[in-house]
């Protein structure tokens, strides 16, 4: 893979490799069969999308930018550190790292995150921008997000503005985070959703469980639409 390891560059965490080759392996196995697993869903469209896992304290891996999600490989995965900087490669990372890293810092049992740019992702993200937040309540695939036990669970999903600034982005975020409030995932206006897991089974099933939930969303409005206009 493209990936060495061998001489990572001490960052605040100091050299604090503690993963092996074998799990760098595993770690990007695992991404690169999520990202199959969701291009074949259309939810990656046109190399958009990044996944990561968490190494260890200091050091993640994550996809390099631009590449074809449909066809991941071990070899499109790199490390960086918790500062998104590359480790040990020349390779890019996804633009959006430090919202990876991001997340890492805040939540201790977060050991994959996904984000994703499907349709619906994205049309939800436009309509409710305005309110800048989805409720998700009354639905019976809200037990699929971790700690959730009853469809009477409701969950906000908060809609951040876009921008290419990717520091604003992290602010914006960070402020919501700062609330105390849950936070199970994100989206970002006419761009997509981040969502994340206790390892990656679980960001997967987050992420399939949001694409769901907003689709639903979304034919609720179309039908209320309909239904009035008639
Ligand atoms: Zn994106």
């Amino acid at each position: 893979m493209g990936i060495g390891y061998s001489c990572p560059v001490p960052g605040r965490y100091g050299l604090l490799v503690s993963y092996t080759s074998a799990q760098l392996s595993a770690c990007a196995l695992a991404i690169a069969a999520a990202g199959r697993k969701l291009g074949a869903q259309g939810l990656t469209p046109a190399t958009s999308s990044n996944f990561s896992m968490r190494l260890d304290t200091a050091h993640a891996a994550i996809t390099i930018s631009g590449c074809d999600k449909d066809t991941l490989t071990p070899d499109d995965v790199m490390v960086i550190d918790m500062d998104g900087r590359a480790v040990g490669t020349s390779a890019r990372p996804s633009a959006e790292t430090l919202l990876h890293t991001q997340i890492y810092h805040h939540y201790a049992d977060a050991n994959a995150v996904l984000h994703t740019h499907s349709r619906t992702q994205t049309v939800a993200s436009r309509l409710f921008a305005t309110t800048g937040v989805v409720r998700l309540e009354g639905y019976e695939l809200l037990k699929a997000i971790a700690g959730h036990t009853t469809h009477t669970a409701c969950i906000d999903v908060p809609v951040f503005p876009n921008t290419q600034d990717m520091p604003e982005l992290v602010a914006r975020v960070e402020a919501w985070i700062q609330t105390d409030k849950p936070l199970y995932g994100y989206l970002i206006d006419g761009h997509g959703i981040y969502t994340w897991g206790r390892d990656m089974a679980e960001a997967e099933r987050h992420i399939e469980a949001f694409e769901f939930l907003l689709g639903c969303e979304l034919d609720l409005l179309l039908l209320n639409k309909t239904r009035s206009s008639v």
